[in-house]
C-alpha cells in the first residue's frame, strides 16, 4: 500500500483529501505545517507527497526546496490557490513534480496520484540500463546519478523525462511525448512544465546549462539526447 503524506493547513481539506485518498486504498499521514511534514517525510519516508503552497511558517515552496536538498526523490505534488503560472512554475523549478490548482476535483487529484505512484515505481522496477555522457554516469535501475563522481539528486520527474530522451538517443522527442509518457493522465499541464524540468535537468547534469551539449532544444519540435 502507497504511503501519502498531505501536508495541508486547512482542516476540511486536509480531512475530506484524507478521507478520499484512503478511500481509494492508500495510507495517509498527515501535517498542517511546514516544519512538522517535513520532520515526517524525513521519518516516514512517503511514496509521494501532497504539499499546499500556502502554509503557516514554512511555506509550500520551502519545504519543496528543503525535501530535495535532503535528498527525498518521491514525487511531490503541490496545491495552489492560486492561478498565476508564476506559482505552478516556481514550483516546478523548485523540485516538485507536478501542481494542481485549486478548486480541483477528487477525481482529478487521483488520477495525478495514480499516475506519478506509477510512474514512479515503474522508475525503480523496470529500467533499462545505464548510461554515460561526459563525466555524468546514469544508473537507471538504481535511480542514481554521479557527475564527477558526486551524487546529484534527480527527481523521479526528471530521471523519467532524461531516461526517455536517452532512450531515443539522437532522435526527437516531442514535448507531448514527454508530457505522454511522464504524467500519462489526460488533464496534462501545458508544455512550459516540459521545458522548467528540462532547465532543471541541465543545471544537474551540462556543464555549461545556457549552452546545453547533451540535451538539445529542437526548435519547433522538443527536444534531443545526444550522449
Ligand atoms: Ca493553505
Amino acid at each position: 500500500m502507497a504511503k501519502i503524506l498531505l501536508i495541508e493547513d486547512e482542516q476540511a481539506l486536509r480531512q475530506a483529501l484524507q478521507d478520499a485518498l484512503e478511500y481509494h486504498g492508500y495510507s495517509v499521514i498527515t501535517s498542517a505545517d511546514g516544519v512538522s511534514g517535513l520532520n515526517l517525510a524525513e521519518n516516514e519516508n512517503p511514496d509521494l507527497v501532497i504539499l499546499d503552497v500556502m502554509l503557516p511558517g514554512l511555506d509550500g515552496f520551502e519545504v519543496c526546496t528543503r525535501l530535495r536538498a535532503s535528498g527525498f526523490r518521491s514525487p511531490v505534488l503541490i496545491l495552489t490557490a492560486r492561478s498565476e503560472e508564476v506559482d505552478r512554475v516556481v514550483g516546478l523549478e523548485l523540485g516538485a513534480d507536478d501542481y494542481i490548482v485549486k478548486p480541483f476535483s477528487t477525481r482529478e487529484l487521483m488520477a495525478r496520484v495514480k499516475a506519478h505512484l506509477r510512474r514512479s515505481s515503474n522508475l525503480a522496477s523496470s529500467s533499462p540500463s545505464r548510461c554515460s555522457f561526459g563525466d555524468v554516469v546514469v544508473d537507471f535501475p538504481g535511480s542514481t546519478v554521479t557527475r564527477g563522481g558526486k551524487a546529484i539528486p534527480l527527481t523521479s520527474t526528471e530521471l523519467t523525462i532524461l531516461r526517455l530522451l536517452v532512450e531515443r538517443k539522437d532522435e526527437v522527442v516531442s514535448r507531448d511525448q514527454i508530457l505522454n509518457v511522464v504524467w500519462g493522465y489526460e488533464s496534462l499541464p501545458e508544455s512550459r512544465a516540459v521545458d522548467t524540468h528540462i532547465v532543471n535537468l541541465r543545471h544537474k547534469l551540462e556543464p555549461n546549462p545556457g549552452k546545453p551539449k547533451y540535451i538539445i532544444t529542437i526548435h519547433g519540435l522538443g527536444y534531443k539526447f545526444i550522449g
